[in-house]
C-alpha cells in the first residue's frame, strides 16, 4: 500500500525523494516522512499526517540538504496515522533512520524483550521494533549494519520492504525484502534509486533490479550494486530495462490520472494485441499457450484467483474459458482461497489475475497452488512484478502504467487478454470450429473502434442531476426505466427535466401506464409484476435494444465473445 523511495549520489536528495512519493502517491497512505544525512553527518527526520503536500510544508523551514535519503508514505496498519508513527523511525541513539512496508507479525515478543533491556519506544508501531532490534543487535555484538539486519531478520516474522540510513556511513543505503516490492534503479554515476516500483526511478535511468525475496541489498556510492541473502550467500539478481516512459506516468492534459487512463483504452487494447493478433487479424500467438500447451489444453480445471476488480476480470474469464474451452472454471478471492484449504488438483491450472503484481493476497494463494503442484499461470501489467516471476508463465496485459486507484484500461486490458488465451486454447483443444476462431479473432481486433465512438450511461435516476444532464439536448436518446414502484412519481419528474432541455425520451413503463404516455417520446411496456421481480422483467427490452443495434451494426449476436467484450465495454 504505502511507498519506499531512497536515493544515494552526487545530487540533492530531497527533490528526487519528494518526486518519488509524489508518484507513489496513487498506492493510498495516510503519512508522509524523509531522513536525510548533511553535509555534516547529521541524520534529519522529518514526518506529517496527511498528504505529502503537508510534508513538504512542515520541511519548509528545515535543513533539507543531502545527497543521502529514504523517504516513506504510510499505510497505517498498527498504530494511529500520526506523525510519531509516521515512518523513517529512529534508533534509540539517533544513530539509524528506517523505513518499512508490510507488517511485522512478531513485534510485540520481539518488544517486550527490547523493552525488558531498557531500549525506550516512540511509536506504537510493529515497524519501530525493526530498528531498534537492529541498532541493538550491532551495537552490542560491535557488527556492521548489513551484518545486523541479517541477524535482525531472522529473528523477524512478517512481510517487509525496509530501507536504513545509518549516520556513520553516509554513502549507503541497507534494503531488504520479504513479501513487499522493491526496485533498485542503477544511475549513471555510480549513484543509486531505491522505490516501491518502478515509477519514481524511471525519469532518472532505465536499469533496474527487482529484488526477490530474501534479498539484502546494499547501494554503496560508487561501489556495484551488492546482493546477498540473510545468511550472507551472493545473489544475482538481473538487471532489467525499464520500459515506462515519463509520458505514461504524467498527466497528459487530463484533469485526473482516470480519465487520461479511460481515453487511453482504445491505444491500450491494441498495444496489448500488438505482436500477438496477426496483421490478417485472424491468428493469436500466445508464446505461454506454444511453450505450454500440455499443460493448459489437459487442466482438468481452471481456478481464477485475484482480487477486486480483477476478480470481476476473472467472472468474465470464466464465462470465456468455460464457453470455449468446455473447461470448468471457479473463480476465487485470492484472500479466501489461501486461507481455507482449498482442494487442489496437480492437473489444475490456477491462474492469478493482478494489475501491479504484486497483491499480497494472489502471491499467497500461487504459492499454495504450487505446493500442491498446480500449473500457475500469471496475468499482470507491472513488468517484472513478483507474480510474473513467481508463476511458471504469463500474459502481460501490456496497458502501461495504471495510475488512478478505479481500475479502468487494466480491467479492459486483462479481460482481453483472459479472451486471447480462452480463444487460443480452444483452438488447442479443438472445442472452437476454425472459422469461429478467426471470426472471433477479428471481432477482438475492433473491439477497441467500439470503445471509442459508442456512449452509452446506465445509472439511478436521482444522479441524472449531479452530471449527465449535462449532456441532454435532442441529439441524446434517454432510456427511462419508469415501472410501477414507490419512487414511480420522482421518475415522471426525472422524465420532466430531460423534456426540458429537448431530450428524446424512451420510457420502459408497466402496462396500462396512461400518465408518462403524456411525456415520452416513445413507450415499452412490460408486464406488471412484484416490485422486486420489475429488473428481472425490465432488462429484457434493454436486451432487446442491445440485440438491434448489433444487427443494425452489423455484429454477429450469436457468438459469446461478443456477448463478453459487450461487458467489456460498459
Ligand atoms: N506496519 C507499518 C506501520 O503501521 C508499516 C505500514 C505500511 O506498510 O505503510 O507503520
Amino acid at each position: 500500500m504505502c511507498g519506499i523511495v531512497g536515493y544515494i549520489g552526487q545530487k540533492k536528495a530531497y527533490p528526487i525523494l519528494i518526486k518519488g512519493l509524489q508518484r507513489l502517491e496513487y498506492r493510498g497512505y495516510d503519512s508522509a516522512g524523509v531522513a536525510l544525512i548533511n553535509e555534516s553527518g547529521r541524520l534529519n527526520v522529518y514526518k506529517a499526517k496527511g498528504k505529502v503536500a503537508d510534508l513538504q510544508a512542515f520541511c519548509e523551514d528545515k535543513d533539507i540538504t543531502g545527497c543521502a535519503g529514504i523517504a516513506h508514505t504510510r499505510w497505517a496498519t498498527h498504530g494511529e496515522p500520526n506523525s510519531a508513527n509516521a515512518h523513517p523511525h529512529y534508533s534509540a541513539s539517533g544513530r539509524l533512520a528506517l523505513i518499512h512496508n508490510g507488517i511485522i507479525e512478531n513485534y510485540l515478543a520481539l518488544k517486550e524483550k527490547l523493552v525488558a533491556r531498557g531500549i525506550p519506544f516512540k511509536s506504537v508501531t510493529d515497524t519501530e521494533v525493526l530498528v531498534q532490534l537492529i541498532e541493538h543487535i550491532m551495537l552490542s555484538n560491535d557488527l556492521s549494519l548489513l551484518e545486523a539486519v541479517q541477524v535482525a531478520l531472522h529473528q523477524v516474522i512478517g512481510a517487509y520492504a525496509i530501507a536504513i540510513l545509518d549516520r556513520e556511513h553516509p554513502d549507503t543505503i541497507v534494503c531488504a525484502r520479504q513479501s513487499s516490492p522493491l526496485v533498485v534503479g542503477l544511475g549513471t554515476d555510480g549513484d543509486f534509486y531505491l522505490a516501491s516500483d518502478a515509477s519514481p526511478i524511471a525519469e532518472y535511468t532505465d536499469r533496474v533490479v527487482y529484488l526477490n525475496d530474501g534479498d539484502i541489498a546494499v547501494l554503496q556510492l560508487g561501489q556495484e550494486l551488492k546482493v546477498v541473502n540473510i545468511d550472507n550467500e551472493t545473489q544475482h539478481p538481473k538487471v532489467k530495462q525499464i520500459d515506462v516512459t515519463l509520458g505514461q506516468l504524467e498527466k497528459g492534459g487530463y484533469p485526473f490520472f482516470m480519465l487520461k487512463e479511460i481515453f487511453e483504452q482504445p491505444a491500450c487494447l491494441r498495444d496489448c494485441m500488438r505482436g500477438r493478433i496477426n496483421v490478417e487479424a485472424d491468428r493469436i500467438t500466445l508464446s505461454a499457450v506454444i511453450d505450454y500447451r500440455e499443460q493448459l489444453i489437459s487442466a482438468r480445471r481452471i481456478v481464477i484467483v485475484a482480487c477486486g476488480t480483477s476478480w470481476h476480470a476473472g467472472l468474465i474469464g470464466k464465462q470465456l474459458i468455460e464457453s470455449l474451452c468446455r473447461i470448468p472454471v471457479e473463480v476465487e478471492y485470492a484472500s479466501e482461497f489461501r486461507y481455507r484449504d482449498p482442494v487442489i488438483y496437480p492437473d489444475d491450472v490456477v491462474i492469478a489475475i493482478s494489475q501491479s503484481g504484486e497483491t499480497a493476497d494472489t502471491l499467497a494463494a500461487i504459492e499454495l497452488a504450487r505446493r500442491a503442484g498446480a500449473f500457475v499461470f500469471g496475468v499482470c501489467n507491472a513488468i517484472g512484478a513478483s507474480i510474473p516471476r513467481q508463476t511458471q508463465t504469463g500474459v502481460y496485459i501490456h496497458v502501461g502504467p495504471e495510475i488512478g486507484v478505479a481500475s479502468t484500461k487494466a480491467f479492459t486490458g486483462q479481460v482481453t487478454v483472459l479472451a486471447m488465451l480462452a480463444i487460443c486454447i480452444a483452438r488447442e483443444r479443438r472445442t472452437l470450429p476454425e472459422t469461429q476462431y478467426e471470426a472471433m479473432v477479428k471481432e477482438l481486433t475492433v473491439i477497441p473502434e467500439e470503445i471509442s465512438y459508442i456512449h452509452a450511461e446506465g445509472y439511478p435516476a436521482a444522479e441524472m442531476k449531479h452530471g449527465p444532464i449535462a449532456l441532454i439536448d435532442s441529439e441524446m436518446p434517454v432510456f427511462v426505466i419508469a415501472t410501477r414502484d414507490q419512487l414511480y412519481e420522482k421518475v415522471i419528474s426525472n422524465i420532466q427535466e430531460v423534456r426540458a432541455r429537448g431530450g428524446r425520451v424512451t420510457a420502459i413503463v408497466t402496462e396500462g401506464d396512461t400518465q408518462i404516455q403524456k411525456f415520452a417520446d416513445h413507450i415499452i411496456t412490460l408486464p406488471d409484476t412484484l416490485e422486486c421481480f420489475q429488473p428481472l422483467i425490465a432488462s429484457i427490452p434493454l436486451q432487446l435494444l442491445a440485440y438491434h443495434i448489433a444487427v443494425c451494426k452489423g455484429k454477429d449476436v450469436d457468438r459469446p465473445r461478443n456477448l463478453a467484450k459487450s461487458v467489456t465495454v460498459e
